[in-house]
Formats: structure tokens, sequence, C-alpha cells
């Protein structure tokens, strides 16, 4: 078995990973997609000591530094299940089962579904979730963005560079960060839409517009557009830990200070957990908490 077998490759993982073969156990992770959300971001300006950044980049680092260590990488391999019994079983899709001694969980986060009429449809012909990924598809044409926090802001500063028009569409007040409002109502070409109910992204073959009640007049509208980008936040992933871990109501892993779990011997990190703030360096810290969590946990069983 290992002594510390980590599931998730995003910055918390491969911190994990980074801590625990520094104290000579035998570490393992096993990534769906090593680097995690990082590889859709494109810009990072908030690591600490690195002015600037990009995903992809990052994501490669990450590897590379897990990588000068004795780490076994096991990328491409999705986890669907945990079970405690001698050791801790992690089961995978392909059928494998992982044994350790100590888990860290850090299976991070993804987008949110707006659940809408023609969402499904019309994913990947006109819906999209990363602006940074796919706003460059949609140069020259009017798109949507769905919602009003710092995403949906951010997503449409971005886009406004790229697109011919973008208008933001927000369930209630805008709740991004006022210095990301002002950058955003400066620039000619972003509408904002407040109290907007979305009912419908319709299309025909593609996206061609999009339907919403006005909440204040109880009024429908209709915008034709070409692109709609869905930026309401993201959820956990964590439903295959459901019934093995605790989870809290938004689906988070519970964790204390050390990062344990409700199971000893497990642990977790980064944007899969209920810590109140979800950043690159804050899933790092994290990733670290759990590594020496678990080898303290180590050393007294
Ligand atoms: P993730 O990065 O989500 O990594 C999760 C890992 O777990 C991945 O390897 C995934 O493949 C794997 N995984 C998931 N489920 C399973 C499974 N069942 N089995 C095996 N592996 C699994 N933060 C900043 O600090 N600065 C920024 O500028 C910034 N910009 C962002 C821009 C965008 C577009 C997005 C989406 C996020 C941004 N963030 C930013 C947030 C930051 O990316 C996250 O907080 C951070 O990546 C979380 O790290 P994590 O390791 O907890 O999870």
């Amino acid at each position: 078995p290992y002594d510390v077998l980590i599931v998730g490759g995003g910055p918390a993982g491969a911190s994990a990973a980074i801590y625990s073969a520094r104290k000579g156990i035998r570490t393992g992770i096993v990534a769906d997609r090593f680097g995690g959300q990082v590889l859709d971001t494109v810009g990072i300006e908030n690591l600490i000591t690195v002015n600037y950044t990009e995903g992809p980049k990052l994501a490669a680092t990450l590897e590379e530094h897990v990588k000068q260590y004795n780490v076994d990488i096991m990328n491409l391999q999705r986890a669907k299940g945990l079970e405690k019994k001698e050791f801790i079983e992690i089961e995978l899709e392909n059928g494998a089962v992982l044994k350790s001694k100590t888990v860290i969980l850090s299976t991070g986060a993804r987008w949110r579904n707006a659940d809408v009429p023609g969402e499904t449809e019309y994913r990947n012909k006109g819906i999209a979730y990363c602006a940074h990924c796919d706003g460059p598809l949609f140069a020259g044409k009017h798109v949507a963005v769905i919602g009003g926090g710092n995403s949906g802001v951010e997503a449409a500063i971005d886009l406004a560079g790229i697109v011919k028009h973008v208008t933001l569409l927000a369930r209630s007040e805008l709740k991004a960060d006022p210095v990301l409002q002002d950058r955003m109502r400066s620039l000619p070409n972003v509408t904002v839409i407040e109290q907007a109910q979305i009912k419908e992204i319709t299309g025909t073959d593609k996206v061609n517009g999009i339907t919403y009640i006005d909440r204040v007049t109880s009024e429908e509208q209709h915008i034709e557009l070409q692109g709609v980008f869905v930026q309401i936040g993201t959820v956990p992933n964590t439903e295959w830990l459901r019934g093995s871990v605790e989870l809290n109501r938004s689906g988070e892993v519970i964790v204390d200070k050390a990062g344990s779990t409700n199971i000893p011997g497990v642990f977790a990190a980064g944007d899969c957990t209920d810590s109140k703030f979800k950043q690159i360096i804050i899933s790092m810290g994290s990733g670290a908490t759990a590594a020496l969590g678990a080898f303290e946990y180590l050393i007294r069983n």
C-alpha cells in the first residue's frame, strides 16, 4: 500500500504530493486531468512571488515540481469510490483498486450549469463555460454572460475585448467586487441587465438568443445573440464520495484545521473542501496542511 495516496492533481494535490514525498514516505497521486482548473485559466497574477503566469504553464510547472520527487503519478484515471477496510481503498473507474494508509482528497470543482432549457442541447454549439478558452471563437459576435459574481464580470471584461457586444445577465444585483464592476461599466460594448431570470437559451442548430423574465416587471424579454457564457460558479467534484465521507450541503468535504475528514486517515484539501475561499494559493496551502496532517496521523498510528 501507499503511505499517502492523493486523489486529484490540481494545485492542492500537487502541493500535497510534494509535501508528502519530502517526508520520504510512499506517495501516489491519481488525477483525472493533471493540472485541474488551472488548465482552463489564462492570466494568473495573484500567485505570490509570480508576477504573471498562464494556466497551462503553471500546470506544467506543477507537474515538473512533483516529478522532482519519488511520486507515482497516475494521470487520466478517475476515482469512483472510497472504502475504509484494513487500508483505505480507492476504486478507479478502470476497475483497479489502490490501497493506502492515508488518502488526501483534492478533486477540486467544476463549472456550475445554469439548468435552463437549451443548455444541454446547445452546449459547445454556442454555449461555453470558459471565456479564456472559448472567447476567441465568438470574435465579432454578440454574446451573453450569465452570472453577476466575480467570474461573470471577469468573463464580461475579458470577452468585451474580443467580441462585438457582451450582455451580462444577473439574477439579482451584481455581486462582483466593485473594482471589477467599475472596469466593466467603463467598457462601451457591455450592457448589464440585473434582476434577470433566464428562461431559455434558444437556437436552431446553434444558439440564436436568450429569453429571460425581468424579475421587477415580470415581462418576458428576448435578445438575439450567438453565444452564451455560463459563469455562475462551481460545484465540488465529490459526488463519488457521497455516503462515505462527510460533506456539507453544498457537497464540500468538511475538514478541520489539519485537513482531516470524518474518516480517520482520510484528509482533504483545496476547492473540494468547505474552505471559505477558492484560490490557487489557498489550495496549495491546504494541500500542504493535509499532507502534514496525514504524516502526523501516520507517525501516531
Ligand atoms: P482543481 O484545480 O479543480 O483540481 C482538481 C483535480 O482533481 C484535477 O486534477 C481533476 O482532474 C481531479 N479530479 C476530479 N475528480 C476526480 C476523480 N473522481 N478522480 C481523480 N481525479 C479527479 N485562482 C487563483 O488563485 N487565481 C486566478 O487567477 C484564478 N483564475 C481562475 C480562472 C478560472 C477560469 C478558473 C476556473 C479558476 C480560477 N482560479 C484562480 C481558481 C483556481 O483555479 C482553483 O482555486 C484551484 O485550481 C483549485 O485547486 P484544486 O487543486 O483544489 O482543484
